[in-house]
């Protein structure tokens, strides 16, 4: 079957006006953050679980590739075709929540809903999910975090995005849907993950290679609302990641992070004056009182120019608790871990201003000029941190030519998810020019004020060759990822015995490899 019959067929199930087969789109949806490969052979935007069964049945009966695609921001090819004429399912009509259920205690949303949306469906219950969405949260969708799993706000307490899904459905290659957790009993409802063995967690990270989730129910729990912010700087980064690790292994942060001067440099740079007022209200806004709001925005005022001066190694906590005698002795502890490790307190602005303004437009995706932007990850048990920086810091150093060169600026980014997983995060910013996909989520006003940069296919190459040395190494130390995708080391990093098995569920749930073929190696 031709494309044009294809999207013939696709347009009388989901409706004319929502099938794109126009070139900019088709550039547009098929390419990430880092990628722009292969263009889509038409986006189709299904409303409704029914309609993406019925389109999923349809592409893949006519030997098309079918890519599910979120909000589109991830960085590892996840959603990127890897066959021509492929057909991207843009998720973003599907973005109801559909209940919130209060005596039971879970959420249902359609996979394209943000976590900024989910966020503001909540806001008054006194509920919230556990894990509650990535930074990317403005755009990033439940469908694609839960896809790939994600971290950050409540990771520390509750881990990562996958852990607070209890039932999905799923649309298989043949169409049909496949509900998981309670609700895949004939009389059941979603209300918990576990009976039998957990199909909730075979769908959950799968990158969308084993089938096109349509929606995904998450636990509810109560909201903490005693809330502290604690900020201590280390000269170091051995001194500053032993911290994390202590404050992780005793369960003390709902969320935090910690960066190097590289990262500070940028943040510094940053030409975010608005945004920086924008924030402050939104700080202003959290406080209790008048003068709360008044000290906090004059503490802020000065710790954002100290900050220019500082090339240092800080790390940023969050306290969540159930009240406030709670969430001082939480803050003490972590205070004290701090200072075990030779750390200075800071102003505690950072954290105060990240967990009033969770969901920003993504202008961060560039650098402060229009650079650039890439990270890469891995996910370490605390005891080889150390070691992955320092295995880090030798790549770059082979590379220091090149970084000179261009102007790369080379940074890290350090969280931690629950008491037991490190999340350390390369990331590089150069000069180069953006493409579509940063020109659409860049807001314009950042944008016009940007210098902007022309092709750099150079040092655009230097950055993918240390980016694929650093994903070599970290499969070497065994590291896991979140947004494993077409990029990072799955098949080959697996023992035999869990790849076929991998491989036999695909060969069930989509027998002609006709959904996202390529990620996980698949
Ligand atoms: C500025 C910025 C900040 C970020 N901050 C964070 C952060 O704090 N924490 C973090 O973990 N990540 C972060 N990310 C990375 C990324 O945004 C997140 O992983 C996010 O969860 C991706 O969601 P998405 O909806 O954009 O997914 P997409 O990029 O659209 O898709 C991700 C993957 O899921 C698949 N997929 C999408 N929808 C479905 C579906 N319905 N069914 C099956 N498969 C599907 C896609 O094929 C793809 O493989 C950040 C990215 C940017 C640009």
């Amino acid at each position: 079957m031709s494309s044009e019959s294809i999207s013939a067929t696709l347009a009388a199930i989901v409706g004319p006006d929502y099938v794109l087969t126009d070139e900019a789109s088709c550039i547009l949806y098929a390419q990430d953050v880092f990628t722009r490969d292969k263009t889509a052979a038409c986006v189709v935007q299904p409303e409704t679980t029914e309609q993406l069964s019925r389109l999923v049945a349809a592409a893949v009966a006519a030997g098309f590739a079918v890519v599910p695609r979120g909000g589109g921001m991830s960085y590892t090819s996840g959603y990127v075709p890897e066959e021509d004429d492929s057909i991207l399912v843009d998720t973003s009509r599907m973005d109801a929540v559909i209940a919130i259920n209060q005596e039971d205690m879970y959420v249902t949303v359609q996979v394209g809903c943000s976590w900024k949306k989910l966020y503001e469906a909540l806001k008054d219950t006194g509920l919230r999910t556990p894990f509650w969405g990535p930074l990317s949260g403005f755009h990033a969708t439940v469908g694609g975090s839960i896809s790939q799993s994600s971290v950050f706000f409540g990771a520390g307490l509750f881990g990562a995005s996958a852990d607070s899904v209890v039932s999905l459905d799923v649309v298989l290659a043949d169409g049909s849907v496949l509900s998981t957790g309670s609700a895949a009993q004939k009389n059941g409802s979603p209300f918990f993950r576990h009976f039998g063995p957990d199909l909730t967690g075979l769908f959950t990270c799968d990158t969308g290679a084993l089938g096109i989730k349509s929606t995904i129910t998450l636990r509810l729990m109560p909201e903490f609302k005693s809330i502290r912010h604690v900020s201590y700087d280390f000269d170091n980064y051995e001194s500053q990641i032993k911290a994390l690790s202590e404050i992780s292994r005793q369960h003390l942060a709902a969320q935090m992070f910690g960066t190097d001067p590289g990262l500070g440099q940028i943040r510094a740079q940053r030409d975010s004056l608005m945004n920086d007022v924008k924030a402050l209200g939104g700080v202003l806004k959290a406080q209790d009182s008048l003068l709360g709001a008044v000290k906090q925005g004059a503490k802020i005022a000065m710790a954002g120019r100290r900050l220019v001066k500082n090339a240092s190694y800080p790390v940023h906590a969050n306290v969540e608790e159930r009240c406030d005698a709670a969430a001082d002795e939480v803050a003490d502890q972590i205070a004290a871990i701090c200072q075990q490790f030779g750390g200075k307190k800071i102003e505690n602005s950072v954290p105060s201003i990240v967990r009033a303004n969770p969901f920003n437009p993504l202008n961060n995706m560039v650098g402060p000029q229009g650079e650039r932007w890439v990270p890469v990850h891995a996910l370490l048990p605390h005891s080889k941190v150390i070691e992955s920086v320092k295995v880090t810091e030798a790549i770059y150093e082979k590379y220091s030519d090149m970084i000179e060169k261009h102007h790369i600026v080379t940074g890290f980014l350090f969280t931690t998810v629950s008491t037991n997983c490190f999340f350390m995060e390369p990331l590089w910013f150069w000069p180069d020019e953006l493409n579509e996909l940063h020109r659409e989520t860049v807001e314009g006003n950042v944008l016009a004020k940007q210098k902007g940069f022309g092709a750099n296919l150079e040092a655009r190459h230097a950055v993918e060759s240390m980016r694929k040395e650093l994903v070599a190494a970290f499969s070497e130390m065994g590291a896991s990822h979140l947004q494993v995708g077409k990029e990072y080391i799955y098949r080959d990093g697996l023992k035999p015995e869990a790849f076929e098995l991998i491989k036999a569920i695909k060969a069930v749930v989509d027998p002609t490899r006709r959904i996202n073929p390529g990620c996980l190696g698949l």
